[in-house]
């Protein structure tokens, strides 16, 4: 049995405590946004996982187990796209039987959703959040860099919609300059729906996006452009630390988020790590490198040595990269999002 109490609530070197954890089962997609996968990068010879290096869902599940004795509350799914994972649902079964309380949700492009939506919601996933960067099909090409229309992802959301999965989370990524016209349809949309707009700042995630800060639309435009057409009041956060600045309409049509994870960094209330697919644990989004866990998980290391292991990785995080961001920290390597998951 494993001593979780003596190790429970670990804080890291800025006394913030892990509670959040983004799982990413797969480094591959079907889109190829270039903010996150351009494709020049990512073409034919980009050397993606292979099977045998990525974690099976037993040895993600008994990460999670033991994250769970320190603390863990939330999961969400990602990638690369999750939905290209055989088998999902069975990965969130396997994750619900460990704790009915777990906060569980997955971030998708949408375009598998029709197929996945109801087997995910039967066997307990809690939310999703689905992007969608444009509603014009000219500009969602070259944001997704795909070849789809934005109708495959609406059928997304549409499908979480019907399987319960509410509110869904719609994230849309603002280039200044290439969809910042849209994003007053993208409000407009979804008003009245129940469903949840969130604007996100671009980031100088990975080093292949060519990032630059001029390419950003700081979050407090994007409110003012929306409050221009419908007025806007500003909402508490649901919970202390929330990455999202919620908005509401003045005329209760609902509500939208902000995250300015560039302009206004929010690394003090950090609780988050991130769990590549191959097996690496991140501390930071930005993080040059991850600390391997799949070595120890396949050498037969019993749990004890496994939390151990997971506590001090914790115990010695510092990162707060958002923070340094001006201060000259973006010239450090930091992996790509689509590795790590965003
Ligand atoms: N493929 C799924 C999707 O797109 O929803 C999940 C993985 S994706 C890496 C997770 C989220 O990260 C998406 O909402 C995406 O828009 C966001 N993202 C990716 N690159 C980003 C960047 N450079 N700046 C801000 N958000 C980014
Ligand atoms: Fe794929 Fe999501 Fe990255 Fe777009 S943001 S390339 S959909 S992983
Ligand atoms: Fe957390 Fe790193 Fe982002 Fe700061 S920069 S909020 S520490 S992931």
């Amino acid at each position: 049995m494993v001593p979780f109490s003596s190790l429970e609530l670990a804080a890291d070197q800025q006394g913030r405590s892990l509670r959040d954890l983004r799982i990413s089962v797969t480094d591959r997609c079907n889109f190829r946004c270039g903010y996150c996968m351009p494709r020049e990068i990512f073409g034919r010879d980009f050397a993606f996982l292979d099977r045998g290096e990525i974690l099976s869902f037993e040895e993600i599940r008994r990460i999670v187990r033991l994250l769970l004795g320190l603390g863990l509350r939330k999961i969400r799914l990602t990638g690369g796209e999750p939905l290209l994972r055989r088998n999902l649902p069975r990965l969130v079964q396997m994750l619900r039987q460990l704790d009915s309380g777990l906060d569980i949700a997955l971030t998708s492009n949408g375009v598998l959703l029709p197929l996945y939506a109801d087997d995910l919601a039967k066997v307990g996933l809690d939310r999703v959040t689905v992007s969608l960067d444009s509603l014009d099909p000219n500009r969602f090409r070259q944001m997704s860099g795909s070849f789809h229309n934005p109708e495959p992802v609406l059928a997304g959301i549409d499908a979480a919609v019907k399987a319960g999965l509410t509110p869904v989370k719609i994230n849309v990524v603002v280039r200044k300059g290439i969809n910042e016209c849209c994003i007053v349809d993208l409000a407009r949309a979804f008003r009245g729906s129940g469903q949840i707009v969130r604007f996100i700042e671009y980031m100088d995630v990975g080093t292949t996006n060519g990032w630059r800060m001029d390419d950003v639309l700081p979050a407090r435009e994007v409110v003012r452009t929306i409050h221009s057409v419908f007025p806007l009041e500003p909402v508490d956060p649901n919970y202390p630390g929330e990455v999202a600045e919620r908005w509401r309409y003045t005329d209760g049509r609902g509500e939208i988020g902000v995250i300015a994870s560039v302009t206004q960094p929010f690394c003090s209330g950090c609780s988050r790590a991130r769990l590549s697919a191959d097996g690496k644990l991140f501390t930071c989004l930005f993080a040059p490198g991850g600390q391997d866990l799949r070595h120890t998980l396949r050498t037969a290391a019993d749990d004890e040595k496994l939390l151990k292991l997971l506590t001090a990785i914790w115990r010695r995080r510092n990162d707060r990269y958002s923070e340094l961001r001006s201060q000259g920290a973006s010239s450090q390597p930091r992996v790509e999002m689509s590795y790590i998951g965003g």
